[in-house]
């Protein structure tokens, strides 16, 4: 799978530049993918829960391909916002923080997350490549300092222009932005323009799905422009410390970035994860902050002598009964609440099911409830059970001797909706798999068959057991849990690499099946 780029030739202005062809090619060895890091001054809500769920899913993937996977999440800690939000909870910062950090770190256990670590931008190894990183920066000759005045919005924590105020507020966070004047060092974005522009010409694929490249390119074309990468102490002290001048801290957004550099050790550039996982394969990102990611940070990136990452990933976002998530609606879902009610699994897969990365989605009761009854209690938890009841009657609880199937093309059509990051295809495609086996049921009626033909049914049975162990194992990135149940009722031991291979044939005769307890039983409401 993994694409020669022999056509491609590096630009030595870029640094490293990785293969640079047309299609969606990652370096099939390694996989290193993450959310962003989440700021700490709310708790955890479905928004965050989701994009977690979709990047362990696609780490869950490359692992059970066999690749080695890094998979990192975790909190970006600093700025103005959570200065203001713990004074507002008379705590220190730190304390506020550490409380609220927590609470995403949560997040893994509630949802089965696989995450390889957890990174806080509180860490003193993240300072340390924080500041590295702004010291190659300004070896680069691109860190400046410069005075300026404005309008300054506190939600954004940046400068805001006058003509993108309504009725004197900022229409995001409506709240007035505050007069300022400052003076910051910036740094020297505008200069990355033609860089990035080729960056992008020779990587099709770098920011996925192609609306939201546009969008980026539209940027690029009308030129980057330097941006402001400090705040002075005396407006906010809870940031990274510049390097050589205590009087001011880095703008949360430049010294937050640089987690995907800190967490595998830079700027130790011979420590072992660095090594093996940088460059990133997939940043996974929300819309609002596509363009941090796919503008600034490979411009930080460049600067500082490094490689630049192969994807990111944008995905939409969710909203409730059709409305935006606000405490003011009272439409916020927790997380850990809906886990609690519906288990993890079936919330995972409504995240990779239901809602279509690319697009913004829906959350709501009714249909979260729809898929668990129509999707896994009746397509796939019947199923199950009708197989397996069957072969205790037919076939002494042991698997027939192997017979044909017709997986193929749902196999070959699922690898390349994951190759392409389309979870909700891929799961449609094993849906069409499993309804293919129920039609293939109807179609026979072993119950009438059995008395003139018991070959032809043990021919069936081996089929849907077949057929089950290889949905198993697609399912097993998005439902890990029900994937491990079904390998289990088929007599096999624990779902692995080494065993998860997507071809048919795996189920030995006389494997004694083990049926155990309806995968999902009806909700009780
Ligand atoms: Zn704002």
């Amino acid at each position: 799978m993994l694409l020669p780029c022999a056509a491609d030739k590096p630009d030595p202005a870029i640094p490293a530049a990785s293969c640079g062809d047309e299609g969606l090619t990652i370096n099939m060895a390694k996989f290193y993918i993450t959310t962003p890091i989440y700021y700490v001054n709310a708790r955890p809500h479905l928004g965050h829960a989701y994009t977690s769920v979709l990047a362990d899913a696609l780490a869950r993937y490359h692992r059970l391909k066999g690749d080695e996977v890094f998979f990192l999440t975790g909190t970006d800690e600093h700025g103005q916002k959570v200065e203001r939000s713990a004074k507002a909870a008379a705590q220190s910062p730190q304390r506020f923080t550490d409380e609220l950090s927590q609470a995403f770190r949560n997040l893994t256990p509630a949802l089965n997350l696989t995450n390889d670590d957890f990174i806080r931008t509180t860490e003193d190894r993240h300072k340390l490549g924080a500041r590295e990183l702004w010291r190659r920066a300004k070896k680069s000759g691109d860190i400046f300092k410069k005075k300026y005045a404005g309008l300054y919005c506190v939600g954004h924590e940046s400068f805001i222009s006058e003509k993108d105020l309504m009725d004197g507020q900022c229409p995001e966070h409506l709240t007035a932005p505050e007069k300022m004047s400052a003076e910051n060092y910036f740094f020297a974005l505008s200069k990355y323009t033609p860089l990035i522009k080729e960056y992008y010409a020779r990587h099709k694929n770098f920011v996925i799905p192609e609306a939201k490249r546009n969008e980026m390119q539209a940027i690029l074309n009308d030129g980057l422009e330097d941006i402001s990468i400090s705040r002075e102490t005396s407006q906010t002290s809870w940031g990274v410390p510049v390097p050589d001048d205590d009087t001011q801290v880095m703008y949360v957004w430049f010294d937050a970035l640089t987690n995907y550099l800190t967490a595998l050790g830079f700027p130790d550039e011979s420590a072992p994860l660095f090594k093996k996982f940088w460059p990133t394969d997939v940043h996974l990102v929300g819309k609002e902050i596509n363009r941090f990611h796919s503008l600034l940070w490979p411009a930080m990136l460049i600067s500082a002598g490094l490689t630049l990452p192969e994807h990111i990933l944008v995905h939409g976002w969710i909203t409730v009964d059709g409305q935006k998530m606000s405490k003011t609606i009272g439409n916020v879902v927790d997380p850990f609440e809906l886990v609690k009610n519906y288990g993890a699994d079936t919330v995972r897969y409504f995240f990779c099911r239901e809602l279509v990365i690319q697009n913004d989605g829906d959350f709501s009761y009714v249909k979260i409830e729809e898929r668990y009854r129509a999707d896994l209690s009746h397509e796939l938890g019947n199923l199950v059970q009708r197989t397996l009841t069957m072969v205790e009657k037919y076939a002494n609880g042991k698997t027939p001797p192997p017979s044909h199937g017709e997986a193929a093309p749902y196999l070959e059509s699922y690898q390349n909706a994951m190759t392409i990051f389309a979870l909700d295809q891929a799961l449609a495609k094993v849906w069409e798999f499993l309804a293919s086996l129920d039609k293939a049921i109807e179609e026979m009626k072993p119950w009438v068959t059995v008395k003139k033909d018991p070959a032809a049914v043990n021919a069936l049975l081996y089929r849907l057991l077949e057929s089950l162990r290889l949905a198993a194992i697609m399912i097993a990135p998005v439902m890990p849990e029900t994937a491990q149940k079904i390998w289990t009722a088929l007599g096999l031991s624990t779902l692995r690499p080494e065993s998860a291979i997507l071809k048919w044939g795996g189920l030995k005769e006389g494997t004694p099946i083990k049926k155990g307890v309806p995968l999902f039983p009806a909700l009780n409401k």
